[in-house]
């Protein structure tokens, strides 16, 4: 069964003021997971409902209250509730800062609605009333403004009602992220992200840019040829500036064969210079697409940091989301890479996979820990509206989605057993049980690319199909993003338009 989950009911919310309306509607999704909920701007439109919320300005107050409709055997009870939230007005901040005051004014209406949710739901969220995906980015901004560490977690505890777990967890890595990123520039200094799109199947519950394999194998050659050619071009727009870390991800990078990894990495180098990355990654990802040939192919070059990626090391779990791989695969590849020279190897894992509960969690755990890699990142199943798992939900309607305190706990210990500590944190929509990704690394080999997307504190630009750049303006203030198509023909053929696109937001950004 679904723990702390609230069943299918109808939402409706009301929004007379929208100042904030991203917001509200988070917050209320984050404690109704399972609802259906419909967004309303005139009071005309109401139809049926089990929950109303109705967001309003009045003066210098918000205001938003409940209805709520219960159908007790036939009979309707009604309850409804209100919560609100002075506006803060210019007059009260000392500094006049129009984005300052529109953050006061949001965090004081979200203390007010959360509030409201716990008493409607009994419930409490791990992250309280923070809705955004980063909240070790919230304690690094306190941190770097000059608050000590347990001012920070105060103000976590206190005004955005974390848990005191995760206050805890968002402080030691906003600390272990400013010691990792202290030497690195971010006025002058950009990454690069390079998506190869293809897989050997697709997972059930995957939301990238991927596209089976098997499509797609008589383009790939094609495919590699457009990619350098954006290589070549974004190597020259980026003249003059530090390129930090290089990641390629996708997608599995390592379903390309030999020879294209080779013309990928040879152009990559002539274009762009290994000399000075602070890292290399190349996600090998699927054990499935991980050959001897391939490995060897990548130590050839200044490649610092590889994954190989089991998810979890139940095979009846890998077959029912459609990995298409065994654990033993898992293990050959890892010491494979070993045997080859790699010595920093990640390994990624889910939990809240279908079917899985503690004792299976605990058996992936264990195996992890045999194979002792030296960074481990523990997602939590997060189903994207695309996501196959959602299409196919009825089918998985009678299986439990487990994951719980206690699961994150046993990871959490594990890594620690293994020497590692947290090093990275984000969130993401939909995720059961509203908990979080935590990467951990041993004390040298946490992965800076992946802070560095996550802090936003310099560019990051993104190279191939379904490669979505972000540019970073004002120190961080602002970002603009720039994407390039995500159909993998489309990217072929229109690659000078890819590559313009390019060109016109680095013009701008520079
Ligand atoms: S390996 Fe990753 S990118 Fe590929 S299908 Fe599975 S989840 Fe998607």
């Amino acid at each position: 069964m679904k723990r702390g989950i609230i069943h299918l009911y109808k939402i409706d919310i009301l929004f007379l003021d929208r100042e904030f309306e991203h917001d509200v509607y988070e917050l209320i999704k984050a404690f109704y997971p399972e609802a259906e909920i419909h967004t309303l701007y005139d009071e005309a439109e109401a139809g049926e409902y089990d929950l109303r919320f109705r967001v309003e300005r009045e003066d210098e107050t918000y205001k938003i209250s409940y209805d709520r409709r219960e159908n007790v055997t036939a009979g309707f009870t009604e309850r409804k509730g209100v919560a609100s939230a002075d506006v803060i007005g210019e007059d009260k901040l000392t500094v006049k800062d129009p984005h300052a005051l529109r953050k006061e004014n949001k965090d004081a209406l979200k203390y007010a609605l959360y509030q409201l949710l716990v008493k409607l739901t009994g419930r409490t969220l791990p992250w309280g009333n923070l809705t955004g995906i980063r909240p070790a980015k919230l304690a690094m901004g306190m941190i770097e403004s000059g608050m000590k560490n347990t001012e920070a977690a105060r103000e976590m505890r206190e005004k955005y009602l974390v848990s005191p777990e995760k206050t805890a967890l968002a402080v030691t890595i906003a600390n272990r992220e400013r010691e990792i990123l202290k030497d690195i520039d971010y006025e002058n200094g950009y990454s690069l992200y390079i998506g190869i799109p293809f897989c050997p199947s697709i997972c059930l519950y995957c939301s990238f840019s991927s596209y089976p394999l098997k499509v797609w194998e008589k383009r790939t050659d094609e495919y590699v040829e457009a990619l350098c050619k954006e290589i070549r071009e974004t190597a020259f727009l980026m003249q003059g500036r530090k390129l930090d870390t290089i990641y390629i991800g996708g997608g599995t990078p390592t379903t390309l064969l030999p020879h294209q990894l080779r013309k990928l990495l040879d152009t990559l180098g002539e274009a762009f210079g290994y000399e000075g990355l602070a890292e290399f990654t190349i996600e090998a990802g699927r054990p499935d697409s991980i050959t001897r040939e391939k490995l060897q192919a990548i130590r050839e070059y200044p490649v610092t940091r590889i994954s190989v990626n089991p998810q979890t090391m139940n095979q009846e779990t890998l077959d029912l989301i459609g990995r298409r791989h065994t654990v033993e695969q898992t293990r050959e590849a890892f010491y494979l890479a070993r045997e080859l020279g790699y010595d920093n190897i990640n390994m990624d894992l889910i939990v809240g996979l279908p079917g899985e509960d503690i004792s299976m969690v605990e058996r992936t755990l264990e195996q992890i820990q045999e194979l002792a890699p030296d960074s481990m990142t523990v997602h939590s199943l997060a189903v994207k509206r695309a996501a196959r798992l959602n299409i196919f939900k009825e089918k998985y309607q009678e299986m439990s989605f487990e994951n719980n305190q206690e699961i994150m706990d046993l990871t959490m210990k594990t890594a620690y057993e293994m020497g590692m500590g947290p090093y990275y944190l984000y969130r993401q929509k939909n995720m059961k049980g509203n908990f979080e990704n935590v990467g951990y690394a041993k004390v040298d080999k946490a992965g800076i690319y992946n802070i560095l997307i996550m802090e936003e504190k310099q560019p990051i630009i993104a190279l191939g199909a379904g490669g979505s750049s972000k540019l970073v303006f004002d120190h961080g203030k602002r970002i603009e993003r720039v994407e390039n198509v995500k159909d993998v023909s489309n990217y072929i053929s229109r690659i000078d338009e890819m590559i313009q696109r390019k060109r016109t937001a680095v013009d701008k950004w520079l």
